[in-house]
């Protein structure tokens, strides 16, 4: 059934994983692609033990060395483009121009980011802080063996998320993708297994309650990094809180909120939207997907919304014209339809596109005008869909959006700066766009607040995350 690397990628070698095998979909099709043997408990602890043999070594690398490792690893990515973006686009339903083009540019960025960012490690110089003869100076030395979470709506760039700046600080990681998207970075470990030292980056595949809870509670792990659900954050606290303590990292889930004022630029927001709500179906933890619409402007938009909805082209994703594919498994299209279906329920006004015409996990863009206590403004719904909120004046969207549990993306929209910024300030939301929403820089950290979790991804704030700081006094 498979043409994809399937094997485990422990110590330097890849091996057949000794526990049950899990199905990887093509949600375009919504028919098995491969089957992947789970990492065994045994295999989990082989992983940990091969990272830390490895990270002692690595971590006395100078940081060029280690720099050279990631941009090597950054063009090895350039050049195997095209078969990992088709992995990528056929394991996670996602359109192939858009992997190829944009989010496997983006990992090999972040690798080539990190290269570069450990030669330049920030920090107050050394000096005699407490008297003359006293000399101090900070080091920022690696946490040692990290355990990775990823999830599945970005498989590569999630985990070079995590990768990158991990081992450019000089740890070692042990990295599980999910259950759902395992193939590409099994398929990125070819690249691992040429340029790293054996132990530097190990992959373990398999669910998240057997290898990925064996993995976060093995006691050689001293940190922590996860991307994903608000309950498996839960999780990963238990775990961290065990005999050996541990740091954690936490990128949970996101509603991001869109506030539009009265003198809002709406062409402009429609066209953001087109993108920002529906890439990657809308599964995406800073989707724009709850619209607070300044009540004068609420019939307007829902009507250029509307026009943009019934617009917009989905599909199978190896088509040249499709901006957005299925979702990922027939258990989230159940789990979206069944927010549309309640809200309608409730009595909420629906618009939708165009109903799919092919097999597979498709669901169709979707429009829902629902009020502030509604479901599906308050959930974290990760599908095509949309809502909007009309308000009375800002303080009261202001309100709506820092009561929410979440606290990632949000975006203001306002043709006057000063009242823009007054409503960015007051939110309480990693990141705030302004006349903008969903564009991120390597270089700016990407993190939340609240149940979104804390710890920030990209920039040198990420790179210090992977760092412990230590102060050495000479006397
Ligand atoms: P998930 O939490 O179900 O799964 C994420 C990973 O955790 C998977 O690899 C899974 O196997 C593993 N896992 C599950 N239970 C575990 C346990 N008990 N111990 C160890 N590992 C466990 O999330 P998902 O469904 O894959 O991803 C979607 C979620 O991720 C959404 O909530 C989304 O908002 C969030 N997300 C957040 C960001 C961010 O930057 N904040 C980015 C992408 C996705």
């Amino acid at each position: 059934m498979t043409d994809f690397a399937t094997r485990l990628f422990i110590d330097g070698q890849f091996v057949d994983g000794q526990g049950p095998a899990e199905t990887a979909y093509e949600p375009a099709l919504g028919k098995p692609l491969a089957d992947v043997p789970s990492a065994s408990l045994d295999q989990v602890d082989q992983a940990v033990r091969a990272a830390n043999g490895a990270y002692k070594d690595w971590a006395k690398r100078p940081p060029k060395e280690r720099s050279l490792a990631l941009l090597r690893i950054a063009d090895a990515i350039e050049a195997r483009v095209d078969q990992l973006a088709a992995t990528e686009s056929r394991n996670a339903g996602k359109p192939l121009r858009f992997v190829r083009g944009g989010e496997l540019a983006n990992v090999a960025d972040v690798f080539r980011f990190f290269g570069t960012a450990v030669r330049n490690m920030p920090g107050p110089a050394s000096g005699n802080y407490r008297s003359s003869k006293m000399t101090s100076l900070m080091r920022r030395d690696p946490v040692g063996v990290v355990a990775q979470i990823a999830p599945w709506n970005y498989p590569l760039l999630m985990a070079a998320w995590k990768i990158a700046p991990a081992i450019a600080a000089g740890n070692a990681v042990v990295i599980k993708p999910s259950e759902l998207t395992p193939l590409s970075l099994l398929a990125l470990s070819e690249i691992f297994a040429e340029v790293l030292p054996a132990g530097v980056v190990n992959v373990v595949c398999g669910n998240g309650p057997d290898v990925g809870n064996a993995l976060i509670s093995h006691d050689l792990v001293r940190m922590i990094s996860l991307t994903g659900d608000v309950r498996t954050g839960r999780a990963v606290l238990q775990a961290a809180a065990g005999p050996m303590i541990k740091r954690t990292h936490l990128e949970l889930g996101g509603k991001a909120p869109v506030i539009v004022c009265e003198d809002a630029d709406l062409d402009k927001l429609v066209d953001t939207l087109r993108e920002a709500s529906f890439y990657n179906a809308g599964q995406d933890c800073t989707a724009a997907c709850r619209i607070f619409v300044h009540q004068s402007l609420a019939q307007k938009l829902t009507d250029k919304l509307e026009t943009m909805i019934t617009s917009l082209v989905y599909g199978r994703p190896e088509r040249d014209d499709v901006e957005f594919g299925p979702v990922i498994s027939a258990r989230q299209l159940e789990r979206v339809e069944g927010f549309v279906s309640r809200a309608r329920g409730e009595g909420a006004d629906v618009i939708q596109g165009t109903p799919a015409d092919t097999e597979g996990f498709f669901h169709t863009p979707t429009l829902v005008a629902a009020p502030i206590t509604a479901e599906i403004v308050q959930k974290e719904v990760f599908g095509p869909v949309l809502s909007l909120t009309p308000f009375n004046d800002v303080q009261e969207a202001v309100d709506w959006a820092n009561q929410s549990e979440y606290g990632l993306g949000s975006s203001v929209w306002s043709r006057q700066a000063e009242v823009a910024m007054e409503i960015a300030n007051a939110l309480e939301y990693g990141v705030t766009w302004i006349n903008t929403h969903g564009v991120m820089a390597t270089e700016m950290p990407h993190g939340g607040m609240k149940n979104s979790g804390y710890g920030s991804d990209l920039s040198m704030q990420s790179l210090l995350d992977y760092t412990q700081v230590r102060h050495l006094m000479i006397g």
